[in-house]
């Protein structure tokens, strides 16, 4: 059977859907393909920040989203091992998203405007001179324009030969809170090398987890277990999920056909220090389908796109001097019962993009003026 849509959507996460939704809206002719049948998992500690939780109410045309959120936060604390340095304030709360009932709202909003979405295709394959994806069963969907929206290991990769090593790696157990309790967005240093590891409260679980610039040589497991079991809890009564992330390597999708567009991971779209990759998915997604309105997508997309790449390229500049220890001790020194100056970089820069990577100075000097 042979249909064809304006555009193919490969992928129904937080970018895919993104994209999706304004598309849908603008009552363009949109086909989404996804592997997995939603309700799905993805692998991922789903902190929403107050930039992305913008988002969201932006694709909900600000309906009460409330009930996506299964916790909320007021502080944050950092800590170097298990020795906690601060804990401070935040102003706007940190949301956390179960990725499995986010993104499955995300498609059963995109279905309740009438998307046509095709889930389970698990082998697909396309053919960039031909403008068509052949599904698993033979039958094949044309379009115009494509949007890679999936994830981190995108089937474009292929094409473009990305190198799986230049990108991070993330491992995640969900403990029950009787076993290990928090309730605010933990953060813990010199746990793993190049990367950090996390305790974020999501109600009846906490997500425990670490990741890194993918090592061969890191033990991923080991590393959240050791902590895990530092802290009074059964490693081994845990399961531990893993996947990769772009952590500041971002694609040349310019080598791509020019209807072709990358968002979310697979065009590398994740803040190369926090990890954080469901703002820039959205956002990415969502420009792509704003752009994909104009006479030249392509085009729009990646001039509209700039100020995210700015974002990853000064961030993965940064990130060799933030994860260094030497770099990283000094940090931790600074910042140590400064629970002020902990709530003004995560309010102005994790937060919101108020200040990017480059103008931490900035940040620090404006800090002190307002103080
Ligand atoms: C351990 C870990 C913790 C994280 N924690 C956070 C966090 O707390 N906050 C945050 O903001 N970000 C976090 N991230 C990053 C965040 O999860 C990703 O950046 C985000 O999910 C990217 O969204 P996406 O839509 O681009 O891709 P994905 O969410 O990966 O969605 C891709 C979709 O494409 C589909 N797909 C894949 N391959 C194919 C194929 N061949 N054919 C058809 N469909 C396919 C998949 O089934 C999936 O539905 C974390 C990541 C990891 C690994």
């Amino acid at each position: 059977m042979n249909h064809s849509f304006d555009t193919v959507i490969i992928g129904a996460g937080p970018a895919g859907m993104g994209c999706a939704i304004i598309l849908q809206k603008n009552d363009h002719k949109v086909c989404v393909i996804d592997k997995a049948v939603f309700p799905r998992n993805k692998t991922c500690a789903g902190l929403v920040t107050g930039k992305t939780f913008k988002l969201i109410n932006m694709l909900f045309d600000n309906e009460e989203v409330d009930g996506l959120f299964c916790y909320t936060s007021s502080f944050i604390k950092l800590y170097r091992g298990n020795q906690l340095l601060v804990e401070a304030p935040i102003k706007n709360s940190a949301r956390l998203v179960d990725r499995i009932d986010f993104d499955n709202s995300l498609v059963e909003k995109y279905k309740s405007l009438g998307g046509r979405i095709l889930e389970g295709e698990r082998n697909i394959s396309v053919d960039y001179d031909q403008n068509r994806v052949v599904l698993s069963n033979g039958d094949i969907i044309g379009y115009n324009h494509i949007v890679f929206a999936d994830g981190a290991l995108s089937i474009s990769h292929k094409l473009l030969k990305v190198d799986k090593r230049k990108l991070a790696f993330g491992i995640e157990a969900y403990v029950p809170s009787e076993q290990f309790d928090t309730s605010s967005v933990d953060i813990y240093f010199d746990c793993i090398e190049d990367g950090y590891l996390w305790a974020f409260p999501h109600g009846k679980t906490v997500c425990v987890g670490a990741a890194n610039m993918y090592n061969k040589s890191t033990d991923y497991k080991k590393t959240v277990s050791d902590f895990l079991r530092s802290n009074g809890v059964d490693p081994e009564k845990q399961r531990y999920v893993g996947a990769f992330l772009p952590y500041g390597y971002v694609v040349n999708q310019e080598k791509l056909p020019d209807n072709a567009i990358l968002a979310g991971d697979a065009g590398g779209f994740t803040d190369p220090i926090s990890g954080e990759g469901l703002y820039m998915a959205l956002r990415t997604g969502m420009l792509a389908a704003d752009a994909l309105s104009s006479s030249e997508p392509k085009k729009a997309y990646l001039k509209s796109i700039q100020p995210v790449m700015s974002i990853v390229k000064n961030g993965k500049k940064a990130q060799k001097l933030f994860f260094n220890s030497g770099v990283q001790k000094t940090f931790l020194k600074k910042v140590q019962d400064k629970r002020d100056l902990v709530a003004y970089f995560y309010d102005n820069m994790v937060d919101e993009y108020r200040y990017d990577y480059r103008s931490v100075g900035k940040m620090y000097s404006d800090y002190k003026n307002e103080k």
